[in-house]
């Protein structure tokens, strides 16, 4: 029987210790993001499993095995988003979007589910910052989300990470293509995986994405599309490589991207570790030019990309990248009875007020008890309020990582507290780099 204190399978828990990397991580991706124009789409975590049919594609992998679908109790299909693509143009047709000024550009940070086999850096419940822009077709567009990807990657500080692109084509140039493949793989037929000798009528390129060792083998020496591109998608591409170039991007073709959901068509790219195991994948992405037709809209040219967050976090901790601190205890009021204990609550709440971190005991424990879980905790200043102090209206504070104590008045305290601070950041600096400080930079952590 499953025991109910573990968690499901391939499922992780972010701590309190750790969830600051996280919520750093994601700032910056939502900030970036903003600043090339694209905004937070949030959609529900399920949908209708016709939705992701219709658009990740019958034949993929991801469709065929690794979808986490149930019948809800009115007997509807329905499927935990294992991507967020499917979802967000689902939307962007269903509040008319399109007749909003174009191109829309949205983001999301979301939860997805795919039913795979759990290891490092593959899980069944994950997580994805993704962009979409919808309205743009040209190589201008392609090259302005991986120029927004490169940059969170080098904002963050992650080191050895390469962009790899390729271009499947269109549908026209894919024609001729599919035949060849066709061609090439029913002479390699009998080698095949079971699934990829069901793909081979319906659609021979989902062989190239196998994750079969016989598969990618096979796969390796059949022809590439790049033979096959028609002249406007080989200009295309030719255009998304000038535009790297002139953003100083460094890339390299790969020939055998074909990426693993079916609404590709012409640019597709991934930014690749080799640091992090087989899962290598941080970052993949594309053009989809027919999607939203096939979903019902008017035809619409988008692109976008989704980047996995534990796979980023996987490579971040390998390389040790180092991280803002967690927002600290700036200050703890230990208190003596009753009557001080109400009053650290309302010292608590004007330093709160003017946003700081402050705490005070809710335990009811010995001063000595609090002085030591203020150290536990790393309070960087701690006060101790008794009737004395009550009554003089005068107390003692003491800075936690050098042990210095200054008298403070109780009376405008929360004013008094920061005067404090910056006078003793003023000093061990000796006044130098002080200017412009904020209280909350000299108490540091994240804000
Ligand atoms: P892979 O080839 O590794 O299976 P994919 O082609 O299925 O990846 P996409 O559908 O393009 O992946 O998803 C975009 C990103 O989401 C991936 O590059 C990866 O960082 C992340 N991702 C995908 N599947 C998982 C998973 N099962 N666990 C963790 N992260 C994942
Ligand atoms: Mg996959």
């Amino acid at each position: 029987m499953a025991l109910i204190t573990n968690a499901i399978k391939g499922t992780l828990d972010t701590l309190p210790s750790s969830s600051y990397k996280i919520q750093y991580i994601e700032a910056a991706m939502r900030e970036i993001a903003e600043n090339y124009g694209f905004y937070e789409m949030r959609t529900p975590v399920f949908e209708h499993t016709e939705l992701f049919q219709r658009s990740v594609g019958e034949t993929t992998d991801v469709v065929q095995k690794e979808m986490y679908t149930f019948k809800d109790k009115g007997d509807r299909s329905i499927t935990l988003k294992p991507e967020g693509t499917a979802g967000a143009v689902r939307a962007f047709l269903e509040h008319g979007l399109f007749n909003e000024a174009m191109p829309q550009k949205i983001y999301y940070v979301t939860p997805c589910y795919r039913y795979e086999k759990p290891q490092a850096g593959r899980l069944r419940e994950f997580h994805q910052f993704g962009v979409e822009c919808f309205g743009a077709g040209s190589a201008a567009q392609d090259a302005e989300i991986i120029i927004l990807a490169n940059e969170v990657f080098n904002y963050l500080g992650v080191n050895n990470i390469s962009l790899e692109i390729n271009s499947i084509g269109c549908p026209e140039c894919r024609k001729k293509y599919q035949e060849a493949l066709k061609e090439y793989f029913k002479a390699n037929y009998d080698d095949l995986c079971d699934t990829c000798k069901g793909r081979l009528e319906k659609n021979p390129m989902r062989i190239l994405d196998c994750k079969s060792p016989v598969c990618s083998k096979i796969a390796e020496k059949a022809p590439k599309i790049l033979d096959y591109l028609c002249e406007d998608c080989n200009e295309h591409f030719e255009l998304v490589k000038k535009y790297l170039t002139a953003n100083n991007i460094d890339f390299k073709v790969n020939p055998t991207i074909v990426r693993g959901l079916d609404y590709y068509t012409r640019t597709v790219f991934e930014f690749v570790s080799n640091e992090i195991g087989a899962q290598g994948t941080v970052c993949g992405g594309g053009r989809y030019d027919g999607l939203v037709e096939e979903l019902g809209g008017k035809p619409t040219p988008a692109c976008g990309f989704a980047i996995g967050l534990e796979r980023l976090m996987l490579l971040m901790d390998t390389q040790k990248t180092e991280f803002p601190e967690r927002k600290k205890c700036d200050l703890y009021i230990a208190s003596m009875g009753e009557q001080a204990n109400i009053k650290a609550s309302a010292l608590a709440a004007d330093l709160r007020n003017e946003g700081l971190s402050a705490q005070f005991d809710t335990v009811g424990r010995s001063v000595k008890a609090q002085m030591k879980y203020a150290d536990k905790i790393g309070a960087l200043y701690t006060v101790v309020l008794g009737d004395s102090e009550l009554e003089s209206g005068r107390a003692v504070l003491k800075n936690m990582s050098d042990g210095t104590q200054a008298e403070i008045e109780l009376a405008d305290f929360t004013d008094n507290f920061q005067s404090i601070v910056i006078k003793q950041a003023m000093d061990s600096l000796d006044g130098y780099g002080i200017e412009g400080l904020e209280i909350t930079d000299i108490l540091g952590g994240q804000n």
